[in-house]
């Protein structure tokens, strides 16, 4: 099975171009901001609590968005690969994932970073505040927040996975299909 890690800032294009991969290579698509967000409209424990976090920009604790990832890869032992989106997201969370695919005798493929500079992210998260309804998207100071965390918590990962020799950065700023195409480059190596 092949573990692909999409990586990048909030707003960097990471859903749409999950998408398009999803569609080309049978990819099946685990995005935990995704799965928090069906948690929090079916008004779930799990959701009434990682909406309080959510809504302040802050991460939900590693053994819950561990659970929803061993889920998805126990459900789905059918699809040629997986697209973990949003996870890991701190270094913690990549040695679990370690862990818990050398259980399986697996390990992560590659990385796949989307880099935009940071003026970037902001203008993109507040143009998808508005189609979208996203109260995280919302106001400049939750998207600060959301883009300091990503720079503390999330780059230790990119150092992490770089160590390991599995780091790889698209740049994501384009037109959609050439940023995939330089993706699919990419994907067609493994
Ligand atoms: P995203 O849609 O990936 O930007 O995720 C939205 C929010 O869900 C984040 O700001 C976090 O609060 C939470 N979240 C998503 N993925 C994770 C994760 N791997 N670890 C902790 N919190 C997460």
């Amino acid at each position: 099975m092949k573990y692909f890690i999409l990586f990048g800032p909030p707003g960097a294009g990471k859903g749409t171009q999950a998408a398009m991969m999803v569609d080309k290579y049978n990819f099946r698509h685990v995005s935990t901001g995704d799965l928090l967000r069906r948690e929090i409209k079916a008004g779930s424990p799990l959701g009434i609590q990682a909406k309080e976090l959510i809504d302040r920009g802050l991460l939900v604790p590693d053994n819950i968005v561990e659970d929803m990832i061993r889920l998805e890869i126990e459900q789905h032992p059918d699809v040629a690969g997986f697209l973990l989106d949003g996870f890991p997201r701190t270094t913690s969370q990549a040695e679990d994932l370690d862990r818990m695919l050398g259980a399986r005798g697996e390990e992560v493929t590659t990385v796949i970073s989307i880099v935009i500079d940071d003026e970037m992210v902001k203008e993109r998260i507040r143009h998808r505040a508005m189609i979208e309804n996203r109260q995280d998207d919302m106001d400049d100071a939750t998207i600060a927040n959301r883009i300091a965390t990503y720079h503390q918590k999330t780059e230790p990962v990119i150092n992490y996975y770089k160590k390991a020799g599995k780091y790889n950065e698209i740049y994501g700023v384009g037109a959609i299909d050439s940023i995939f195409e330089r993706i699919c480059e990419l994907v067609d190596k493994f």
